[in-house]
């Protein structure tokens, strides 16, 4: 059965022809951004401090900014693209470091929520021929019973609130849940956007997850019924892994 992840459709909603090189042909990423390699290793972070929580242990600032350059250094390699003009690597480490500053300081000692599960696969029907699949950063529960999904974005833009509102990503992890626990009460989606030190805390009615869901079926619908993959250029191009092998880059 075919299966689908947010991060899946949302390449084909970028570009078609990026999906066709990804998921079509399975090219490899020939290159990893280093935006990719900063949000990779400040969820380890997150990760590891969580992990160490939920067995009663308290991850100190030192603690936590030396795993996080343990895990730069092991996963860095020179080769990595870098787009933004003035940026080194030195900046997006020195972002992280201080994205990690600001959630300890806020969130210390990490005990508003009980977390149940870390970094955790899912993969769920969303009809009798398609899957869903995704990885939760954090699924906690609150004292009264009520779940929380929470995610971790180390973007350098904050999205307004239509663009959150308008999000399928979390709300599709929500669906997720209520398929697998029907039972379940009140769930609440929070995104953390770390360079920000901000948290966006929104629920969804069962209406507006049903819209995310014929919306999401909509559009499999339409990646599965294509016979052509077309070219989109935007500025996104620029961060695009298949840049140095898209038709359209060629001079
Ligand atoms: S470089 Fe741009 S047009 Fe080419 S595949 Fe990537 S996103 Fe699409």
């Amino acid at each position: 059965m075919p299966s689908y992840s947010h991060s899946k459709l949302q390449t084909y909603q970028q570009c078609p022809q990026k999906y066709k090189f990804r998921y079509i042909d399975e090219i490899p990423p020939p290159i990893r951004s280093i935006e990719l390699h900063l949000g990779t290793t400040v969820h380890f972070a997150l990760e590891k401090l969580y992990g160490r929580a939920r067995l009663g242990q308290i991850t100190s600032l030192d603690d936590l900014l030396k795993f996080f350059r343990d895990k730069w250094d092991e996963g860095y390699s020179p080769q990595m693209r870098i787009v933004r003009a003035k940026t080194t690597a030195s900046t997006y480490f020195d972002l992280g470091r201080q994205m990690l500053k600001d959630y300890h300081w806020t969130f210390y000692p990490f005990k508003q929520s009980t977390t149940l599960e870390l970094e955790e696969k899912f993969l769920f029907p969303i009809s009798e021929g398609q899957e869903i699949r995704g990885i939760i950063d954090r699924l906690a529960k609150n004292a009264d019973g009520t779940l929380e999904i929470h995610d971790y974005k180390t973007s350098r833009r904050l999205p307004d609130s239509s663009q959150i509102h308008n999000d399928a990503q979390l709300a599709l992890y929500e669906i997720a849940i209520r398929h697998r626990w029907p039972e379940t009460g009140g769930i609440s989606l929070i995104w953390h956007y770390l360079a920000f030190d901000k948290e966006i805390k929104i629920t969804k009615t069962a209406a507006q997850l049903e819209t995310v869901k014929r919306n999401t079926l909509g559009l499999i619908a339409r990646i599965e019924a294509a016979t052509s993959f077309p070219v989109q250029v935007t500025p996104l191009c620029n961060w695009c892994e298949y840049k140095e092998i898209c038709p359209a880059m060629k001079k």
